[in-house]
């Protein structure tokens, strides 16, 4: 997608860029600082509500907080997907402090430490485990507690999905149990005093082929069905995992929901009702719900010209956004979408290098962009922040203070 097709998606408002039905510079105003994070409530309802109406009814909706856990974007979220995805005790805090019930968070992640397993289990959560030595900590912790832990097999499949960023099942892993080990850990486990729910297959993240990830389901039903007949009882959950992707950069185009929902409703009425007929699927999403919605607003803090190149600095950087400077699981470094927020119905005329405030050469926002004639006080927007941005950037790397995030 272009900046163009994004800066119209947001809308503008007397030639600025409008984010949370505000015009930027008086968000910037109201906010006091950059640079900032803010969040579109708007765009993240109109995502929901185009995946509703989009996938079959009976598939419930989770939402993988680590793509971001601010507590406000974590409380709006909850009162509009069904289920809560946690990686850590913290996010399920924050989980739980939504109205989600606990039946409905679950806890992935190839790591818990014995006392966030400890905490899960109290919390009554679903622990979504991920080798046999977590599933003897779940016991222990049962045990202690005097409850039944509430868990399904994570299971790394004997497939791997093609095209995703991230690819995370298939091959060696350090996710989930090998789906050939699955049946003689079910058996070992039978009489453990667990209640076993189901399985939860997550392929790969960042895929944008609505064909591979159709595909990718279809494989995880058929999987999960031959490793149900070594349950004591029928499946109820069945996490199908997601890995939708976002346009990244210009040369990305957005995924083809429609696809994805068309085999995800034959791939209900089908397979799933005859082989899984008591299993709910669920699909997990984190970038997909919210990383459109987001904008991260630097102002220039300088304009210079070195040997015909020019430089705009900026008071932000990779320290809170290491995946616009390409460090942040890319093979190739692109440009994310960036505009200069305040003009935003200008054309672009100038090549312009957006460089961070840090003082490494790692610090590049925009290699060379066609931007309005910008210069000091600009604000400068990069589009596609609304995940993986501030929690998963090196905040502390070189000092400078964390930016401000709001919700609008
Ligand atoms: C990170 C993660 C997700 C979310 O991935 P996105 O690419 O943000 O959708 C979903 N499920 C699991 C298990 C994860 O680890």
């Amino acid at each position: 997608m272009t900046p163009d097709e994004h800066v119209a998606m947001f809308g503008t408002v007397d030639g600025e860029l409008r984010v949370g039905g505000m015009p930027l510079s008086r968000l910037a105003a109201r906010v006091g600082s950059t640079p900032f994070f803010a969040y579109d409530r708007s765009l993240l309802d109109g995502r929901i509500d185009r995946l509703r109406a989009a996938l079959p009814e009976r598939v419930e909706l989770s939402y993988a907080m680590k793509a971001n856990p601010m507590p406000a974007v974590v409380q709006h979220l909850s009162k509009r997907v069904d289920r809560i995805d946690v990686a850590s005790a913290l996010e399920m805090q924050a989980a739980l402090d939504t109205t989600i019930r606990p039946e409905q968070i679950s806890f992935a992640g190839p790591g818990k430490a014995p006392a966030e397993i400890h905490q899960a289990v109290a919390a009554g959560v679903i622990i979504e485990v991920e080798s046999t030595t977590e599933i003897g900590r779940v016991i222990a912790a049962g045990d202690a507690l005097g409850i039944t832990p509430r868990i399904a097999v994570r299971v790394n499949p004997d497939f791997a999905v093609k095209g995703s960023g991230m690819r995370m099942g298939g091959g060696p892993q350090q996710f989930g149990i090998d789906a050939e080990q699955v049946p003689a850990v079910l058996e070992e486990y039978r009489d453990a005093g667990l209640d076993i729910l189901g399985f939860h297959v997550f392929a790969g993240s960042q895929n944008l082929n609505a064909a591979i990830i159709a595909e990718a389901q279809e494989r995880t039903v058929d999987l999960v069905s031959s490793l149900a007949e070594h349950l004591r009882t029928p499946p109820r959950y069945v996490n199908l995992g997601g890995g939708f992707g976002i346009p990244y950069t210009e040369k990305d185009r957005p995924l083809d929901l429609d696809a994805v929902a068309d085999g995800l409703r034959a791939l209900i009425d089908g397979p799933l009702a005859q082989r899984l007929p008591d299993a709910t699927p669920v699909i997990e999403l984190g970038r997909y719900l919210v990383g459109e919605s987001g904008v991260y607003v630097t102002r220039v803090l300088d304009r210079k010209v070195s040997r015909g190149r020019t430089y705009l600095v900026v008071d932000g950087g990779m320290h809170h956004q290491l995946a616009a400077s390409g460090n942040f699981g890319q093979a190739i470094r692109r440009n994310y979408p960036l505009v200069v927020g305040n003009r935003a119905d200008a054309a672009g005329v100038d090549g312009a290098t957006v460089v961070g405030c840090l003082c490494t050469p790692l610090d590049l926002l925009g290699d060379d962009v066609a931007l309005p004639d910008a210069g000091i006080d600009d604000l400068i927007v990069i589009f596609q922040q609304g995940a993986y941005g501030l929690t998963a950037s090196p905040t502390a790397f070189l000092g400078h203070p964390a930016p401000a995030e709001v919700l609008v």
